[in-house]
């Protein structure tokens, strides 16, 4: 992802020669971001405001002789607001920003990006106090060993740029800021102590933060009065700030699609199901038939999930296609946000899972390929419980995976012999099973309510929770 520009202007003219850094220039408080921009993440700017107050009084530190971090390293998954962040301490200490994304020194030549990194901290001393923000720095700064091919470089880059972090003191007021998805990627020499020394963790906002998000970006459009941002916050568990932003950008945009002057609430529930799910594909023509499996597809999920005390209540179920390809979805939402999940839930979790699919057998009598998402999903976590959770009768607590990427999903390697391998595979598929099996039974049980429930859904295409439980002969939800 490329960051937009702010403010930008070439201070150096077009005198530029090849090799020579074209590190714009951001004059102060251009970027126009200030921590009232960054919403939630209190941790992170308090971290962040005695940058801030170095770059605007160093003689106060130096009197004491306190030396800052040379470098602040911002770690975390896509769109938490880590650029956002970087640019909000520029406008905070009204002081230069040299902005450079990571890729832009990996050129095609060697030596070039060398040259851009010598050019950019001269640059950068002669203008501090400033910041230096290196965005997406793994793309310069990954592991050297073991690499091969056109490595050289990128290492020289590298290296470059680790003997210009070593050749200022932290006196002079030049902070650099680097931001990375990729932690376990960086070369340890850049984490070492006079460099990437301290190192801000940005993490997913939770309900709190969401909410503020969506108020801080809520202030940016017109909105009609009602708005239930706490019910958005509580709906969107997961979401990155970027995700919630644009939550409220798609909107605006519905509210202006429908003619109207000002964003409702409606707009802003069809707006998360857009991102969680994709648009409504309104003229996409399905069977009767085929509607009438997807119904009782996602009825199985709800019911499953309605009738076991652990489960999150059912929140909403669709029929209406997306365009993601998604051709129904039930939505589960939790009351309050949650950190630890138990080994039951994580059953109870599975067995939602397969609740679609078991809808399908028991009443059809046979099954579809709707399902490979749920198999995914299902698998997924069952494969989690039993390597990494702990939660299996066999391993006990003996982990077997190691974790890949924590920010963007990555794999995760097995860690264990191919006997052991298999094990888990039998395992997993044991989780799996009985989870199917009590789905089924859970739908059995309930057959009349899951015809019902199913007539109503093919009539309507969406049934909100309150009408569910009330259909299922309930007034409230079960305690989650
Ligand atoms: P990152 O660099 O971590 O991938 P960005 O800083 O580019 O994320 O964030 C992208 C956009 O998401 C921001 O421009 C902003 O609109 C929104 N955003 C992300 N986090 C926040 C936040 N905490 N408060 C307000 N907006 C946010
Ligand atoms: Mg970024
Ligand atoms: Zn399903």
């Amino acid at each position: 992802m490329k960051n937009k520009r702010y403010g930008l202007f070439k201070g150096f003219g077009n005198a530029m020669t090849f090799g020579r850094s074209n590190a714009r220039v951001y004059v102060k408080a251009q970027t126009g971001k200030t921590f009232a921009d960054v919403a939630g993440q209190d941790e992170e700017k308090e971290a962040l405001a005695e940058i801030v107050d170095f770059l605007h009084s160093p003689g106060k530190y130096a009197e004491i002789g306190a030396l800052l971090p040379k470098g602040v390293l911002l770690v975390g998954p896509p769109g938490t607001g880590k650029t956002l962040l970087a640019k909000a301490v520029a406008g905070e200490a009204d002081v230069p920003f040299f902005s450079i994304s990571g890729s832009e020194f990996v050129e095609m030549f060697v030596g070039v990006g060398a040259a851009k990194v010598r050019e950019l901290f001269r640059q950068a001393a002669e203008k501090a106090p400033c910041i230096v923000f290196i965005d997406e720095i793994d793309t310069i700064g990954k592991k050297r060993e073991g690499q091969s091919g056109s490595s050289d470089e990128r290492e020289q880059t590298l290296n470059q740029l680790l003997s210009e972090m070593d050749g200022f003191d932290g006196k002079n007021g030049v902070v650099i800021l680097a931001a990375t998805n990729r932690p376990e990627s960086l070369d340890p020499a850049l984490l070492r102590p006079g460099r990437f020394d301290r190192r801000i963790p940005v993490e997913l906002p939770d309900l709190a933060g969401r909410e503020a998000i969506l108020r801080v970006h809520g202030a940016g459009v017109r909105l009609s009065g009602d708005i239930d941002f706490k019910a958005a916050a509580r709906a969107t568990a997961g979401a990155s700030g970027a995700e919630l932003a644009n939550i409220i950008n798609e909107a605006a945009l519905t509210a202006v699609r429908n003619g109207r002057i000002a964003v409702t609430n409606t707009d802003i529930e069809e707006s998360i199901e857009v991102v969680i799910a994709g648009y409504q594909r309104k003229n996409a023509v399905i069977s009767q038939k085929e509607k009438e499996i997807i119904a009782y597809h996602e009825i199985g999920h709800a019911l499953v999930a309605a009738m076991q005390q652990e489960s999150a209540p059912v929140h909403k179920i669709t029929i209406i296609p997306r365009t993601t390809g998604a051709l129904g979805y039930t939505m589960q939402i939790d009351e309050n946000e949650r950190f630890l999940v138990s080994k039951e839930e994580a059953l109870a979790k599975i067995a939602v899972l397969t609740g679609g699919r078991s809808a399908e057998e028991l009443v059809f009598g046979t099954c579809t390929t709707g399902a490979a998402n749920d198999i995914e999903q299902a698998t997924k976590l069952a494969r989690a419980m039993v390597t990494r959770y702990g939660m299996s009768e066999s391993f006990d607590m003996m982990s077997l995976e190691k974790a890949g990427n924590r920010y963007l999903g990555g794999e995760a390697f097995l860690m264990c012999s191919d006997e052991t391998a298999a094990k888990v595979d039998e395992e997993i598929r044991c989780i799996i099973k009985s989870a199917h099996k009590k789905a089924m039974s859970i739908l059995t049980e309930n057959k009349e309510k899951l015809h019902e429930l199913a007539a109503f859904l093919i009539e309507r295409e969406t049934i909100t929770g309150n009408e569910f439980m009330e259909i299922l002969g309930r007034k409230t939800a079960p305690a989650a």
